[in-house]
């Protein structure tokens, strides 16, 4: 498992090396939790996968595909607005299946194609 790896089962966060792990990992962890409890957890296993066998055949790159799976698109392009998920609405992730409003300026924003 690489150092910088972090697994969220369920709403439970993992992590072999926490060292790296800060207010922002936590947050993009928490908007994935958000995610799992609006589609009752096992739907969003299954999609995320799904879609991200989507992506792979779209973007021919495991890395690429992951960070735009749209439930990744939302969590990497909101987990350093701290106030994001307060304000959050249901389902947001459904927006980001079709992608235009990534922040530009983000410290380690995806980087992210349009379709
Ligand atoms: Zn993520």
């Amino acid at each position: 498992m690489p150092k910088r790896y972090c697994m969220n089962l369920f709403g439970s966060i993992w992590a072999r090396d926490t060292s790296w792990i800060d207010t922002f990992v936590i947050n993009h962890e928490r908007i994935h939790t958000a995610q799992m409890k609006e589609l009752l957890f096992i739907p969003f296993y299954v999609w995320y996968l799904i879609e991200w066998l989507i992506r792979l055949l779209q973007y021919r790159n495991w890395n690429k595909a992951y960070r735009n799976i749209s439930f990744e698109r939302e969590a990497y392009s909101n987990d350093h607005n701290l106030s994001y998920l307060p304000n959050r609405r249901p389902f947001s992730s459904l927006k980001y299946l079709k992608i235009n409003n990534v922040r530009k300026h983000a410290p380690h924003a995806p980087h992210f194609d349009k379709n």
